[in-house]
């Protein structure tokens, strides 16, 4: 009787509503996040990422970083022509960093550098909720749509490529600065 009499006591159901309080509690936000974002896709790329080697030759290279989750890498472009011919990324940070700077690292190859720098920006788009345009392959990239639902591990996703546009911009400006900093603005350049 006192089961059914909660049920249809609306004061009880609000009582029962703290099944939401651990989506907003610290101490449990990670594991939610955990789940969230922490794909199949994304945790064999964070536990074996692509790209970590050293190139016989670095025609570029750059280090970027996010002090919002701490974020560290150093990307490193072989180039062959107008193509990116090969890719190095070193660093530490989170899985979502390392796991995308492994995409990067996998997806690269092969491309021109305007085409690579058309990837960046469609990836960019797509972590503000923009979809790729229908035709494009985006790879294993799709797999990290879901760190929109959290916008503060967005830079970390974004850091390799951002790390790539700024490089790339760099060498066709022939300046020679040597790292990056994302900022509160994707992309802008400290
Ligand atoms: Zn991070």
């Amino acid at each position: 009787m006192i089961g059914a009499t909660r049920g249809l006591n609306p004061l009880f159901a609000a009582d029962n509503n703290d099944i939401t309080m651990p989506m907003t509690a610290d101490y449990n936000r990670e594991d939610v996040e955990l789940d969230a974002l922490y794909r199949d896709t994304v945790l064999d790329h964070y536990r074996s990422p692509r790209g970590r080697k050293t190139l016989d030759r670095v025609d570029l290279s750059r280090d970027g970083h996010n002090p919002l989750c701490g974020d560290r890498l150093t990307l490193s472009l072989k180039l062959s022509g107008d193509k990116i011919a090969d890719v190095a990324v070193k660093g530490n940070g989170c899985a979502i960093s390392i796991a995308s700077a492994s995409m990067l690292a996998e997806m690269l190859p092969g491309m021109t550098r305007g085409d690579a720098q058309r990837l960046a920006e469609i990836f960019r788009q797509m972590m503000h909720g923009h979809p790729a345009p229908a035709g494009v392959d985006v790879g294993d990239l799709d797999s990290l749509e879901g760190v929109r639902q959290f916008p503060v591990r967005i830079k970390c996703a974004l850091l390799a490529w951002m790390t790539l546009v700024d490089v790339l911009r760099q060498a066709d400006s022939g300046t020679a600065e040597t790292s990056i900093t994302v900022t509160e603005n994707d992309g802008e350049v400290v």
